[in-house]
């Protein structure tokens, strides 16, 4: 709840403003709002973009009631409350999220991997009381980590846990799956130039109503929100970021964050403060923005050579690697070393 306290600080606010181009007026509607225990912020451009955010406000509300793990009464909760005893029926949109989950397991050799629900609900290191389990209590918990025990059927649309205290969390994949939602919902009412951001999961429509291209700003890990260390030209791309910056603890002058390493049930360890991945959809980068994070730099990179996708690491020692197809569209404060993707 430490975030929220945060975020509640911040107004909730949605006003219009007028953007001049070309001599033309194009209205922008912008509108804020906390939802999935994050801030949610809209800029839409032209005609109908009141309707167009407040249906995209709706949609990822809804959202967050199916796929919450905080909320008991979440689709999410109920398949946790029924581990290891009954399958639970599911929404579309929530099976296809399970299916991806089980996808990117796959794909980063477990570390990606949502059964870390029950060291999630543990460590509570976005809560107001974080907890250092013992080394046993650890132990157990990462027992009961096995992405092959979450047992989905495409035909019925169900999913079953398959042990008692098993628990998914979405919380590493969700918001993306949000952010493309939210697209959808853009195109169907006309929109040409929009922007979401949902927590770190940044998805842009088309071009600036100018015709340039959006500038995402990167947070620079070692400062405060808002300093940016890169800045990347994109349009029609979604762009993820972890990092451990955001959501941690500090004990006897120790940082928790809250990216789990599912092999050994402690926050990740790696080379990297933080990974910026870009791509088509937002489901995809985001998932993969915590995989590469708990990978590291050289097998992050392994990892996203498999993909469409491009990445920016920046790593503990402060220093800026990049796929080379990014070469064009970015610009950093400091050097960055680019990688190619051919194998
Ligand atoms: P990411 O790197 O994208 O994801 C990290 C998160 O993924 C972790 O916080 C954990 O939840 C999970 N995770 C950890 N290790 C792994 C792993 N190895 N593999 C896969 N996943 C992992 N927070 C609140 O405080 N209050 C709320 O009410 C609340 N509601 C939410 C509802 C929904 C539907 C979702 C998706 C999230 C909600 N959150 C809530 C969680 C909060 O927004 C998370 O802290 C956030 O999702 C972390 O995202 P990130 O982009 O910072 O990091
Ligand atoms: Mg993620």
């Amino acid at each position: 709840m430490k975030i929220i306290k945060t975020l509640l600080v911040i107004f909730i606010v949605s006003f219009i403003s007028i953007f001049l181009t070309c001599g033309k007026q194009q209205t922008a509607f912008e509108a804020t709002n906390i939802i999935m225990g994050t801030i949610v912020s809209q800029r839409i451009y032209g005609d109908n973009s009141n309707a167009a955010a407040t249906e995209a406000t709706e949609k990822i509300r809804s959202l967050e009631g199916r796929l919450s793990f905080f909320k008991p009464e979440s689709e999410i909760s109920r398949l946790n409350s029924s581990a290891g005893r009954t399958k639970i029926k599911l929404s579309p949109d929530t099976f296809f999220i399970l299916s991806k989950s089980i996808e990117y397991s796959h794909l980063s050799g477990g570390m990606f991997n949502i059964m870390v629900g029950p060291l999630v609900k543990r460590w509570k290191v976005t809560g107001d009381n974080p907890v250092i389990p013992s080394p046993s209590e650890v132990r157990s918990l990462v027992a009961l980590i096995n992405y092959r025990d979450l047992i989905l059927n495409k035909n019925e649309l169900t999913a079953r846990l398959s042990k008692k205290g098993q628990k998914v969390d979405l919380g590493g994949i969700a918001k993306g799956f949000a952010a493309d939602e939210v697209l959808k919902i853009y195109r169907k009412h006309g929109i040409k130039s929009a922007i979401i951001d949902i927590g770190g999961n940044v998805s842009v429509l088309g071009y600036k109503p100018d015709g340039s291209p959006w500038a995402i700003g990167i947070q620079d890990p070692s400062k405060k929100r808002g300093n940016y260390i890169c800045s990347i030209m994109l349009n029609n791309k979604s762009l993820s970021t972890s990092g451990a910056y955001e959501r941690f603890f500090e004990k006897d002058g120790k940082v928790y964050h809250h990216i789990i390493d599912p092999t050994t049930g402690y926050p990740s360890k790696s080379d990297l403060q933080s990974v910026t991945i870009i791509g088509e959809s937002s489901v995809d980068t985001d998932a993969l923005s915590t995989a590469t994070f708990i990978l590291g730099l050289e097998k992050g990179l392994s990892l996203i050579k498999k993909t469409e996708c491009e990445a920016v690491f920046i790593t503990v020692d402060n220093k800026i690697h990049a796929t080379e197809k990014l070469k064009n569209m970015i610009d950093c404060d400091a050097s960055i070393e680019f990688h190619s993707k051919k194998k």
